[in-house]
């Protein structure tokens, strides 16, 4: 590859619980890790163990008795040290993303600053707390009070996915430390180098040990990871990214254990262009929530839902835009706008598709086709969309444009809503009525109005519907990891 790590430290293949990275026995279960770009193999990681995942829980439990009583001050510079650290390491934390997800280098290495500046985030509110009420007592006005405080839960256990190998995993863990909780996590095993280096940073920044605990495990094993952490009786709480049918499984075990639990699941987001919108606008905020990580982003536009008066118009300026900004090619070329997928299985699944919607009426008016069984997938653009697709009930997840036409405010509102998710939304209009109104109606978490760029930290981000439960990001994520206890004060 064309890039030579600076700190080979941060290359490594083992799990780390306890402060310590685990020896690997003889004869210990390892898995692969591929490169998309070319696919061949950059490194086995070690398959960690039922029975290390129940040591790493019960180390984070006993950490957590010792963690808590920390003061907001301490935990929030520890939290600006690890944020330290993540920087200084921010060239070779970017490489491995690009190695392992196929992500442009350019964008690794904002992803890296993203991540750092997350850490900051939280480092800020971790230092002014999770504060509570006082509720004067209405019956005994004068002899009692009721005062709230917001505590840690205990022990969180996450389990995040490949797409965001950074700040998907920091909006976890960062306000679970930050309201001094204790972390066991499982990484998806499509990016365990990157979180395997994300956590040597963490053991930098000098937090004591237990705290965060990181343990890589291979696909054929998650399955009984979910079903530990949902069900092992040291575990309060359960935060999760990604498929809506493994969130609903760990959701229905978390609740037959009654433990607290964040999903964050897929989305299916609608972006509405109405014809009295700035369409050059309208075009570039497309091209933003659909190419950066070659769309690989739960929140980008998956229906692109246009007024049927300016469909051609929109369409011939997407393509005039695609031609004239989008470069699909190694990831490592500073030329390249569009990098390979996460792996080959994400172009054959839009491949699929793809297949089902030209067979169904669709047209595909870019000229550029997949060559099967590559990660590379051009950008693409398919008109004539009809509800009985399948594309647009499924996460495209990467750089094909599905569009569709409908003539009235209602029938977009209808077409945007009538479907199980609900995560993002987008609408383009230049008339500010309708642009609040359309907002409302978004049966979804989180809106653009007239934008295609919402990820911020400071956003409470989340969905509705089949897309989840709970928030990241934003104050309210302090809160997912506290419980609310009542004191009720005599005077
Ligand atoms: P994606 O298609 O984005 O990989 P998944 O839901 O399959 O979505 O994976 C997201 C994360 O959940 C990964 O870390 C994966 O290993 C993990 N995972 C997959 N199946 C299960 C399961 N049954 N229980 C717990 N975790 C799982």
């Amino acid at each position: 590859i064309p890039y030579s790590f600076s700190d080979r430290d941060l290359l490594d293949d083992r799990s780390f619980v306890a402060g310590v990275w685990q020896e690997k026995a003889d004869g210990s279960n390892t898995f692969s890790v591929e490169d998309p770009s070319d696919q061949k193999i950059l490194a086995y990681v070690v398959d960690s163990s039922l029975d290390d995942y129940k040591s790493a829980i019960e180390v984070a439990h006993e950490a957590f008795g010792t963690y808590k009583k920390l003061t907001p001050k301490a935990r929030s510079q520890l939290l600006r040290k690890w944020s330290q650290q993540v920087l200084e390491s921010r060239d070779d934390l970017a490489a491995l993303c690009t190695l392992e997800l196929g992500k442009t280098f350019k964008e690794s290495l904002a992803a890296v600053s993203y991540a750092a500046s997350c850490l900051n985030w939280f480092a800020n509110l971790a230092e002014e707390g999770c504060g509570g009420e006082t509720i004067p007592n209405s019956n005994g006005r004068g002899k009692t009070v009721i005062l709230t405080i917001r505590q840690p839960v205990g022990v969180v256990c996450a389990i995040t996915p490949w797409n965001s190998p950074y700040s998907g995993v920091i909006k976890k863990i960062a306000p679970a430390l930050a309201v001094g909780c204790t972390v066991v996590h499982k990484p998806a095993p499509e990016t365990p180098l990157c979180a395997i280096a994300l956590a040597k940073t963490f053991e930098r920044a000098g937090f004591s040990p237990g705290v965060y605990n990181m343990l890589t495990t291979s696909s054929e094993r998650a399955a009984e990871i979910g079903d530990l952490f949902s069900s092992h009786p040291l575990v309060r709480h359960v935060t999760f990214t990604g498929s809506t049918g493994v969130g609903k499984f760990l959701a229905e075990r978390c609740g037959a254990n009654l433990k607290k639990v964040t999903m964050e699941l897929g989305g299916n987001a609608p972006f509405l262009v109405f014809a009295d919108a700035d369409l050059d606008q309208a075009v570039e905020s497309l091209l933003a929530c659909k190419f950066t990580s070659a769309g690989q982003v739960c929140i980008y536009a998956n229906r692109i839902l246009l007024e049927t008066s300016i469909h051609d118009q929109f369409v011939s300026k997407l393509l005039k835009a695609i031609k004239d900004n989008i470069r699909l090619g190694s990831p490592w070329a500073e030329t390249t706008t569009l990098g390979p997928l996460y792996s080959a299985k994400g172009a054959e699944k839009i491949q699929r598709l793809l297949k089902d919607a030209v067979g169904k009426g669709a047209k595909l008016v870019t000229s550029d086709v997949y060559e099967y069984g590559s990660s590379y997938y051009p950008p693409s653009v398919l008109i004539d969309v009809k509800p009985d697709m399948q594309i647009t009930r499924e996460e495209i997840f990467g750089p094909l444009i599905s569009i569709s036409t409908f003539d009235t405010e209602d029938e977009g509102i209808m077409f945007a809503n009538n479907v199980k998710s609900g995560l993002a939304g987008y609408v383009f209009t230049e008339n500010v009525s309708r642009l609040f109104r359309v907002s409302e109606y978004l049966e979804v978490g989180m809106v653009g109005a007239r934008t295609g760029s919402i990820s911020a930290i400071e956003m409470p981000f989340g969905g509705i519907k089949d897309s989840g439960l709970g928030r990241e990001g934003s104050r309210h994520a302090l809160e997912e990891y506290t419980e609310l206890k009542a004191i009720t004060l005599a005077l």
